[in-house]
């Protein structure tokens, strides 16, 4: 049988990118769906880190499995690191989608200077006990534009330029998404404890 690795999320676009990230592990990931279990986990902490761990364990409690749960957000210098650890929630309109919270960025963006320099962060954790975790950090560097490029990947990445590659993280697609993002550097650097944590070898 399979080890068993639950993931903190259900976010389609998050649940996608670490399913990828995470197949060269021999390992069953399961989501919160295909357990029928709907947490709401109130994001209250003043870290990535308290986040994740909040949502890592309430999951734990309530299946008993190695969680991994992630933390992210974006940071634009021109906005102070907004909107930050409010990434999921920065849009004053009620049940704001990704297109609003882009909408919104860019109006909190449009009487500064260009260029707008910004980074993804990803705190991701992987809690073995209730009280036993790992924690790596993931950052990928770019530009917010003014326009919105590309229609893959999700949240602010039709509007995060990556200059080295000419291209936003929406046009990049997956499989160059899934190696260089904030979320693919924490959770490959996770990879070795994961598969001491449930015994596995990495399939390449
Ligand atoms: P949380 O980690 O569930 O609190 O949500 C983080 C929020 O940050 C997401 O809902 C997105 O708005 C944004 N975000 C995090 N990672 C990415 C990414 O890879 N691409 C685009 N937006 C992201």
């Amino acid at each position: 049988m399979q080890p068993e690795l639950l993931i903190a999320t259900s976010n389609p676009g998050k649940i996608k990118e670490i399913k990828a990230i995470l197949s060269p592990l021999n390992l069953k990931i399961t989501t919160p769906k295909d357990l029928a279990l709907n947490l709401r986990v109130a994001e209250t902490g003043g870290t990535y880190l308290e986040n994740a761990l909040l949502k890592a364990r309430a999951y734990y409690q309530a299946a008993g499995l190695p969680v991994l749960a992630d933390d992210s957000g974006l940071e634009v210098d021109a906005l102070d690191g907004a909107p930050g650890l409010h990434s999921a929630r920065f849009s004053p309109k009620e049940n704001a989608n990704d297109a609003d919270r882009r909408a919104y960025l860019l109006e909190q963006l449009s009487d500064k200077a260009q260029p707008w320099h910004a980074h993804f962060h990803c705190t991701a954790v992987l809690l073995s006990s209730s009280d036993n975790f790992t924690k790596k950090v993931g950052r990928c560097r770019g530009l917010i534009i003014p326009e919105e490029r590309g229609n893959t990947g999700f949240g602010y990445d039709p509007v995060f330029y990556i200059p080295e590659y000419g291209a936003t993280m929406a046009e990049l697609g997956p499989d160059i998404k899934n190696k260089i993002s904030h979320r693919a550097k924490a959770l490959i650097a996770l990879n070795p404890v994961i598969s001491k944590l449930l015994g596995i070898n990495e399939l390449n």
